[in-house]
């Protein structure tokens, strides 16, 4: 059976909420199918201590301000996942759970949406899918030869389970030095950066990293020089677990590796270390495997856009991701803007 509906949202995590708040206000119908069976798009599955970079009041979807953690300045995950599940409730947003979007193809007046339980006609769709489903291991020599545990970021839990363990944690973005801050004093740990970490000033968060971004936005689009944005700042958010960690000397970062072996790492001295497990934690790619048959054109990836409007295709617009779809557009506090974007120019796309 086929449905039909203006605008079909795909992905209800935060940017998927953000785009149907600022549809509903705009009185644009739409629904917005979801994979997930719970609210809270991929907090529901970080790590157990995973703490924003940013307070609770900087980490506000549009239209209601994220409440304080009791004695937290940094709320954790379990907090954002109650904060979308009330955002969406509150607002009464159409989300439709526990459905896969396998698909989208083109004809002339409708996008069609193919899901595991029945096909969406649309005006128009707004994908925010995310990172989370897409980890990204680098190809690094030797890693199908390592006999020991290989984790990603997306799998890893608690230092629990590697008590005692020889762990080498890869990565000097803020997961790898989270992750490794978890787990030093539990496991042997070694970290490893492809570069030194370059740790944000400890009284800079992610206030200051979403400025900057939105400083780089509108530097470019006013024709001024590049300002670097957010990696001009650094890499690491000085969260205070990392802080802490850091400060008391357990978070010695090791140039990378140069091959795996069935038992450990070979570094650049050809000297070698054992290992039990090893936790990627390099990062993600943008889940848009549903677009595969609309061959739209991009790089690493990416989908090309303006904004948030596919250049190919102008019935489509992304949200989230990352900076290219918007300053920011991958936090919570940085998705409202390029979400009122969106839902402005479509509903301007379905008046015409
Ligand atoms: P997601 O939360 O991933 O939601 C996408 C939803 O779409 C999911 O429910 C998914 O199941 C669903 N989906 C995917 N594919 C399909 C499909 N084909 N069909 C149907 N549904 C689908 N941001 C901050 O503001 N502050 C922070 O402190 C912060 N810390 C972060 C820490 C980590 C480790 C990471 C990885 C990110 C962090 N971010 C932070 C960035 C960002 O806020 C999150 O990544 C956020 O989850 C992105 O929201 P989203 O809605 O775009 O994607």
């Amino acid at each position: 059976m086929t449905q039909r509906t203006d605008v079909v949202v795909i992905g209800g995590g935060q940017s998927g909420l953000a785009a149907g708040y600022h549809l509903r206000r705009l009185g644009v119908e739409h629904v917005i199918l979801d994979a997930q069976t719970a609210p809270g798009g991929a907090w529901q599955h970080t790590w157990d201590s995973l703490r924003l970079f940013s307070p609770a009041a900087y980490s506000s979807l549009p239209g209601r301000l994220m409440p304080v953690q009791a004695d937290e300045v940094y709320p954790d995950a379990q907090h954002v996942v109650s904060y979308l599940a009330d955002y969406e409730k509150r607002y009464e947003l159409p989300v439709q759970r526990g459905v896969w979007v396998e698909a989208v193809h083109r004809d002339a007046v409708f996008l069609r949406v193919e899901t595991d339980s029945g096909a969406w006609q649309a005006r128009a769709v707004v994908s925010a899918t995310g990172t989370w489903t897409r980890p990204f291991l680098p190809a690094v020599p030797g890693r199908r030869e390592f006999a020991g545990r290989q984790l990603h970021t997306v799998q890893y839990s608690n230092p629990a389970e590697f008590a005692g363990q020889r762990v080498i944690v890869v990565g000097g973005g803020n997961s790898g030095a989270q992750i490794a801050a978890d787990l030093a004093g539990t496991a042997d740990l070694t970290w490893v950066t492809q570069r030194p970490p370059r740790y944000l000033p400890d009284e800079i968060d992610g206030r200051a990293l979403f400025d900057a971004a939105t400083a780089r936005r509108q530097a470019l689009d006013a024709g001024r020089t590049d300002t670097g944005g957010v990696a001009s700042l650094g890499d690491i958010v000085a969260v205070p677990p990392v802080r802490a960690a850091r400060d008391a000397g357990l978070l010695a970062a090791s140039p990378m590796f140069t091959r795996l072996t069935a038992e450990g790492v070979v570094w650049a001295d050809g000297t070698e270390s054992p290992a039990d497990a090893v936790i990627w934690c390099t990062g993600f790619r943008p889940a848009l495997a549903h677009f595969a048959s609309m061959r739209l054109r991009g790089t690493r990836g990416h989908i090309a856009t303006i904004g948030t409007r596919a250049v190919d295709e102008p019935r489509l617009h992304l949200l989230g991701y990352g900076d290219w779809t918007g300053p920011a557009s991958a936090t919570l506090i940085g998705v409202g803007r390029p979400a009122r974007e969106a839902a402005r120019e479509i509903a301007q796309l379905l008046s015409a």
